[in-house]
C-alpha cells in the first residue's frame, strides 16, 4: 500500500501554482479487476484545493491539461518516455537542456519516466514544442509521430487548441497511480509531497524571453508539422473539354508524400468511410493518376463523383 499523507492547504496551493494552468481536470478511476484498466474521467466541476489535497494525500488521482485555450499557453512542459532506453534518453535531454540554461526535473513513471520543465510565466505551447522537438532531434532522441511509433511524447501535445477543447491530459505528479497502486516520485528529492514540491519550487523557471531566444528561427521539424490546408478552388470546366480531372472534384487535404496529394476517396466517403480524408492519393505531377489505398476501383471513384467512365469511345 502506498503511504497515506495529510497535506496542508498551503501544500495544495503550492501544487496549484506549479501545475494548474486551467481548472478542467480528470479523476482516475480505481482499477477494474477484469481488465486492469484505470481510465481517467473528465470532471464537470472545476478543480479546487480540496481535490488537489485528495490527490496529494492519495485518496484520488487527478490528471491535468497542459494548454489553456484562452491563452494557448502552458505552465509546464512534460516529456513522457516509455520505450526501451527511455530513462537514459530523458537524462540525456536533461543534460542538453541544462546547456541552454534550463533546469528540468526527471520523474519516475510506471513504464519509464517523465521530464518536467516549469515556466516562470505561462509560455506559448507552440514555442515549447518547437524547442523540445529540436532539442530531441539534435540529440537523436526519437520523438513519437512523424513516422516513428516509439519515442518521447511532448505535453502540450498540440500547438494550439480550439475554444472549448482540452487537448491531452497527463497524470498529475506526486499522486498514486491507480494501475500500480504506487507513487512515482521525482528523482532528486525526499519522498514526501512537501519535500518534492520544495525541490520543484527551487528549480530555475523558464522565461518567455529565454524561450523566444532559444527558438529564434526554429520550426517544428518537417515530419511533425501538421499538413498545410490546400484551399479548394473549383475550376470552371472548359466547354467541349472531355478530359476528366479529379482535382476538379475532390478537395486535397495535404500531401501524402513528396509525390502525391491526399484527399478523401469519394467512393469511401460515400460509404461513410475515410473520415481522416487521406485514402486517395493523387500524383502531383500528373493528376490523371490517382489511387484509393482502401482498394476502390477507378470506376467506383468516378461513379461516386457522378462522372462515370464512359464505355469505349465511339471513335
Ligand atoms: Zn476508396
Amino acid at each position: 500500500m502506498p503511504t497515506h499523507f495529510c497535506v496542508s492547504r498551503q501544500t495544495a496551493e503550492d501544487f496549484m501554482r506549479l501545475f494548474v494552468n486551467r481548472l478542467a481536470y480528470c479523476i482516475q478511476r480505481e482499477k477494474t479487476p477484469s481488465d486492469g484498466s484505470a481510465p481517467y474521467i473528465k470532471q464537470k466541476r472545476p478543480l479546487d484545493l480540496g481535490a488537489v489535497r485528495m490527490h496529494l494525500n492519495g485518496d484520488a488521482t487527478i490528471s491535468l491539461y497542459a494548454i489553456n485555450p484562452n491563452t494557448q499557453r502552458c505552465k509546464w512542459v512534460a516529456i513522457d518516455a516509455d520505450f526501451d532506453g527511455a530513462v537514459d534518453a530523458l537524462f540525456q535531454l536533461r543534460h542538453e537542456l541544462k546547456q541552454d540554461g534550463i533546469e528540468a526535473a526527471p520523474e519516475q513513471s510506471r513504464r519509464g519516466g517523465h521530464l518536467w520543465i516549469f515556466a516562470e510565466e505561462p509560455l506559448l505551447a507552440s514555442l515549447c514544442r518547437i524547442y523540445i522537438y529540436n532539442a530531441a532531434l539534435r540529440l537523436g532522441v526519437p520523438v513519437k509521430g512523424g513516422g516513428l511509433k516509439e519515442g518521447i511524447e511532448v505535453f502540450p501535445r498540440q500547438d494550439q487548441i480550439a475554444d472549448g477543447a482540452y487537448g491531452n491530459a497527463i497524470r498529475a505528479p506526486l499522486g498514486v497511480h491507480r494501475k500500480s497502486n504506487r507513487r512515482y516520485w521525482f528523482y532528486d528529492a525526499d519522498v514526501t509531497p512537501e519535500a518534492q514540491l520544495a525541490y520543484l519550487q527551487g528549480l530555475k523557471k523558464l522565461t518567455a524571453t529565454q524561450l523566444e531566444t532559444l527558438t529564434q528561427g526554429m520550426k517544428l521539424p518537417e515530419a511533425y508539422r501538421p499538413p498545410e490546408p490546400v484551399p479548394f478552388v473549383p475550376r470552371t470546366p472548359i466547354l467541349g473539354q472531355r478530359e476528366f480531372r479529379i482535382l476538379d472534384y475532390v478537395q486535397t487535404t495535404g500531401k501524402q508524400d513528396s509525390r502525391n496529394w491526399k484527399a478523401q476517396c469519394p467512393s469511401c466517403g460515400e460509404a461513410g468511410r475515410d473520415r481522416s480524408r487521406n485514402n486517395l492519393g493523387i500524383k502531383i505531377s500528373d493528376p490523371r493518376f490517382y489511387v484509393c489505398r482502401a482498394g476502390c476501383t477507378k470506376e467506383e471513384i468516378r461513379a461516386a463523383l457522378g462522372q462515370p467512365i464512359r464505355k469505349a469511345a465511339m471513335a
